[in-house]
């Protein structure tokens, strides 16, 4: 053999060689930056989801201020309510509720309850088998206030019976005195129109 030839063999290993470890090169570059591109793609897509979370917690207190943003004093818009007057119903801040032995009162139905002499209307015992026993009244007492602006008031008195462990209440409905037989009578058909 010519030395030439040998010559021109090795020159032609060495090129195949270079073009291997180029070639290996290139795909370990590839499969490198593959794998870059996956990470950050996967760090995207757990972005969006913690994107979608916030704004679903976001919506969630939004929603809840909202419910919050109902709860103002009727007279003072902007001052936290503290308490339900108990006969509008209605929600008033500290300084506007008053209280009357067992009531909260808004100013002008303090004055009305002031005034007026007040007699038991309707009493139901409700206890822990029984609880929704008083449902009615409540009912009757808002509806009444609603249609025909007829002012009355619940008073509830709970007795803890001991022995059994049972919760007895004792919810009783109050009226104008001079208007006590007009909301007997009218407490009377609403109770038919349920069948009580
Ligand atoms: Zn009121
Ligand atoms: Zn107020």
């Amino acid at each position: 053999m010519n030395s030439p030839y040998i010559a021109y063999i090795f020159i032609a290993f060495l090129i195949f060689f270079v073009l291997i470890t180029i070639m290996l090169f290139a795909m370990v570059i590839y499969l490198i930056k593959g794998m870059h591109q996956s990470k950050k793609e996967s760090k995207n897509e757990n972005n969006d989801e913690m994107k979608e979370l916030i704004s679903t917690v976001r919506t969630g207190f939004e929603k809840a201020s909202e419910v919050n943003k109902g709860h103002f004093c009727k007279l003072h818009p902007g001052v936290k309510a503290s308490g339900t007057c108990a006969v509008c119903e209605e929600m008033f801040c500290e300084d506007c509720m008053m209280e009357l032995e067992f009531l909260n009162l808004c100013p002008e139905h303090f004055r009305l309850v002031n005034e007026n002499e007040w007699s038991a209307i309707e009493t139901v015992k409700t206890d822990s088998e029984n609880p929704e026993a008083s449902m009615y009244v409540h009912d009757f007492k808002k509806k009444y206030w609603k249609d025909k602006m007829t002012p009355m008031y619940i008073i509830t008195h709970y007795q803890i019976n001991v022995e059994n462990d049972h919760i007895i209440s004792q919810v009783e409905l109050f009226g104008k005195r001079d208007e006590q037989f007009f909301i007997g009578s009218e407490l009377k058909k609403y109770k038919d129109s349920l069948s009580i």
